[in-house]
């Protein structure tokens, strides 16, 4: 019998999630995935590789707790924010039996990694306003353990309303946790909903070091919940889930002079980003350009497809959502540095 009829049956009916990474592409100007266009210097002490690192390294815990406005005993770090998404399925929902709910379109790795775990995925998809149908969700709080949103939302920008997600928590609470990923929230942080942690021990908050931070390489993210629930999530992760060097790197990147250079990367990319709209929308084959919360752009063109073709055919890779309900001819552009966003600029008036 071959291996593939030997591997679990949902793994064998499994299409792996497609990175960015994954469906690569030609060309030298990479706008797919959201990564920072710098990542900045650090420094790396290695005469203690001999060891094994601590799970949970105390100084990137309280650097990112002091950052966070919230105790360290409110925080997990783990390898990436995916990780901790992982986790929390793993922790949270019998294989075969719970779900979890998403609203589509967002970010691609709730239902992957639920999906590798057996565990079904309930979709209540986004408003046409693009907002989380709260009332089509709190419907369905019984069939679910955990609710993904994700604000900024992963490829839309659009913020979650923060009356709606108060009425979803005070319904959910003793039935689901509220999960909400702010992978992109530093671009836009006066829209953080860590606060409300204080009062709902049924919110999760999905961080990472992957964008604003510019790390996306050393896979660092972190889970912000009441100390109950971070609890229950240390039984299940794994022994040494964060490399030496990561924690290192971690601490240098949270601590004040790390934000500092942090702050200036969101300033810069801000800017960039509120540029490269205005110029967008100056041409006629751009129909839409979506929320400028993150640090990309999703943007209808006129078509999409030929202007993916175009765009690839200049060497900028970009990420296209074309066949996403509700985003035909969508594509999202990572805001890199300004000689990236002025390539893509001149392929749009190039052949107008
Ligand atoms: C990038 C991203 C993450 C996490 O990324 P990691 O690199 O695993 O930390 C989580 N959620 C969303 C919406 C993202 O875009």
């Amino acid at each position: 019998m071959s291996p593939t009829l030997l591997a679990r049956a949902k793994v064998q009916q499994l299409t792996p999630y497609q990175s960015a990474r994954r469906i690569g592409g030609q060309g030298h100007i990479w706008l797919n995935a959201n990564e920072a266009a710098d990542s900045g210097k650090f420094n790396l002490d290695c005469e203690r590789l001999n060891r094994y690192p601590e799970c949970q390294p105390p100084q990137v815990i309280q650097a990112y707790a002091a950052y966070a406005g919230v105790s360290p005993e409110q925080v997990l770090v783990s390898r990436g924010g995916d990780e901790g998404i992982e986790l929390l399925i793993r922790t949270f929902c019998e294989p075969g039996e719970d779900r979890i709910l998403i609203s589509s379109p967002t970010y691609g790795m709730y239902a992957i990694s639920a999906e590798t775990n057996g565990v079904h995925v309930v979709d209540v998809p986004l408003t046409a306003e693009r907002q989380p149908d709260f009332d089509g969700i709190i419907e369905r709080l019984d069939e679910v353990k955990l609710v993904f949103l994700c604000s900024p939302n992963n490829p839309t920008g659009d913020l979650v309303n923060r009356d709606g997600l108060l009425r979803l928590l005070n319904a959910a609470r003793g039935r689901a946790l509220v999960v909400v990923d702010e992978a992109y929230i530093e671009f836009c942080p006066e829209h953080s909903q860590a606060a409300l942690l204080a009062d709902y021990d049924n919110l999760v908050i999905i961080r990472t070091l992957s964008k604003a931070f510019g790390l996306a390489g050393i896979r660092c993210g972190f889970t912000l919940a009441s100390p109950e629930v971070i609890g229950l999530l240390l039984k299940v992760i794994a022994p040494y889930p964060v490399a030496e060097p990561v924690a290192q790197i971690a601490a240098q990147a949270l601590s004040e002079q790390g934000l500092v250079l942090m702050r200036n990367r969101v300033d810069e990319i801000n800017r960039l980003k509120d540029e490269l709209a205005r110029s967008l929308l100056q041409h006629q084959q751009v129909r839409e350009v979506f929320a400028p919360n993150g640090n990309y752009l999703l943007v209808r063109f006129s078509p999409g497809s030929e202007m993916f073709a175009r765009m690839s055919r200049a060497g900028i890779i970009l990420r296209d959502f074309a066949s996403r309900p509700g985003l035909s001819d969508c594509i999202r552009i990572t805001i890199g540095n300004r000689a990236e966003m002025d390539a893509v600029l001149n392929v749009l008036q190039k052949e107008q």
